[in-house]
């Protein structure tokens, strides 16, 4: 199973890579995940990709295409992947047509999880608090209001013109992220299934 999931931030898509990745056995590659791996090791990929980050800015899609690449050879993804943060772009989707394409695989489905505009700044703000009060340490950098407001405009204006060019190629499924985690879980299930 090779699925991409789409959406704004907050609208739940780590939350949903991480049970697909138990229910399908193929891991999440979250583009996002190891960015901020990168930053905590500081790498030179991570000092470079930090300030942007922190901006809620995107980071270079060479830099993204080069991790998505490499990390897709890697034999644990044989079986498959869920793409969690990548592609954002349209430049980043049409290298990863590419790639795919080089390495002889094809995309399952493109699962778009909707969220209404108004929820989300207030919805990773929160989640941002829990954590860091759950955790005693803190919060994401770039889960501030502001930064947030910059990511979710930043998600209108590159990434959501993706849903437009997967849907050219029939690959997309929408699914409504204002419901339960289990709710969104079920539904995800069954259009990967139909
Ligand atoms: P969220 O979806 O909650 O905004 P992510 O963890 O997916 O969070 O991404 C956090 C930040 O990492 C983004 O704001 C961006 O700076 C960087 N990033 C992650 N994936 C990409 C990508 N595919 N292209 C460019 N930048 C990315």
């Amino acid at each position: 199973m090779r699925i991409i999931l789409l959406g704004p931030p907050g609208a739940g898509k780590g939350t949903q890579a991480k049970i697909l990745v138990e229910a399908y056995g193929i891991p999440q590659l979250s583009t996002g995940d190891i960015l901020r791996s990168a930053i905590a090791q500081k790498t030179p990929m991570g000092l470079a990709a930090k300030e942007i980050m922190d901006r809620g800015d995107l980071v270079p899609d060479e830099v993204v295409n080069g991790i998505v690449s490499e990390r897709l050879d890697a034999e644990d993804c044989k079986p498959g992947f869920v793409l969690d943060g990548f592609p954002r772009t349209i430049p980043q989707a049409e290298a990863l047509d590419a790639m795919l394409e080089e390495k002889g695989m094809e995309l399952d489905g493109v699962v778009e999880i909707t969220a209404d505009p108004d929820v989300l700044v207030d919805r990773i703000v929160n989640r941002a608090r829990e954590t860091a009060a759950a955790s005693g340490g803190a919060a994401r950098a770039d889960d501030n209001v502001e930064v947030v407001r910059n990511r979710l405009n930043v998600y209108r204006e590159l990434t959501e013109p993706l849903v437009g060019y997967y849907k050219a190629k029939g690959l997309v499924k929408s699914v409504d992220g204002m419901q339960s985690v289990e709710e969104v879980t079920a539904a995800i299930r069954r259009v990967l299934h139909n």
